[in-house]
């Protein structure tokens, strides 16, 4: 490369950035929720749940939750001055779409985080596992709780453990998009510390009709160490 054509690639380079940034400062204000990256490689989960799934899952699923509840922000401008949580709480004031990818987006972030490859998720810390005694008598009556709740949910929707307003922990489950935050009259509200998706996006590849072989793999991979620090939040 003579000294003439280095010096055009470089002119090209610094037009290219500028350009990029006039992009970026031009994009909409109210771009204000973003895809937060899966916490480790696609396939980190295997077998219980396979590399492409988690891909479609987080790249395709998530990510379109997280545009179309962007793409609300114009029409619902007091959207832009509320966090995700906070938003969960308000669900009721606002339209059935922010309700679905607002939903959406909170569940799938807690999500991937409530997951780890197996073996590394740690277990149950003393308090988690004595409030778990306390409402369910062992870890393997609310195991088993949750696991039915999660296979009697009829199409779409998620199981969850919550702590309740009054110290107590409790299995429940959710339609669609809906999570125990939101402020709605078929919810049983409380602060989700595990929450599992049960939409056939989240296992059909792998197990097809099987949903209860999906749950019973899935615990696998359950985090201790995000539910315990989930728990300790909320019972501060
Ligand atoms: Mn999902």
């Amino acid at each position: 490369m003579n000294q003439r054509s280095r010096l055009m690639t470089r002119v090209l380079c610094s037009c290219f950035a500028a350009l990029l940034l006039v992009l970026a400062s031009a994009a909409p204000a109210w771009a204000q929720y973003a895809l937060p990256p899966l916490p480790y490689p696609a396939e980190a989960l295997e077998p219980a749940i396979d590399a492409t799934t988690m891909t479609i899952h987080h790249d395709r699923h998530h990510a379109a939750y997280v545009a179309n509840l962007n793409g609300q922000i114009k029409a619902n401008p007091q959207l832009a001055k509320l966090s995700l949580d906070d938003l969960q709480g308000q669900i009721s004031r606002f339209p059935l779409a922010v309700r679905n990818n607002g939903g959406g987006h909170w569940n799938h972030t807690q999500f991937w985080a409530v997951m780890a490859p197996a073996g590394e998720g740690g277990a149950p810390s003393p308090e988690l596992l004595a409030a778990i005694e306390a409402s369910f008598g062992s870890l393997e009556t609310m195991q088993t709780r949750f696991s039915q709740a999660a296979a009697a949910r009829f199409g779409s929707g998620w199981a969850w453990l919550i702590r309740t307003e009054d110290g107590g922990l409790a299995v429940t489950s959710t339609a669609n998009q809906d999570n125990p935050l939101m402020d709605l009259p078929e919810i049983e509200r409380g602060t989700p510390l595990l929450g599992l998706d049960v939409w056939e996006h989240a296992y059909y590849l792998n197990y097809q009709n099987r949903r209860p072989d999906y749950i019973t793999a899935w615990w696998d991979l359950v985090n201790w160490n995000e539910v315990n620090r989930r728990y300790a939040a909320a019972a501060a």
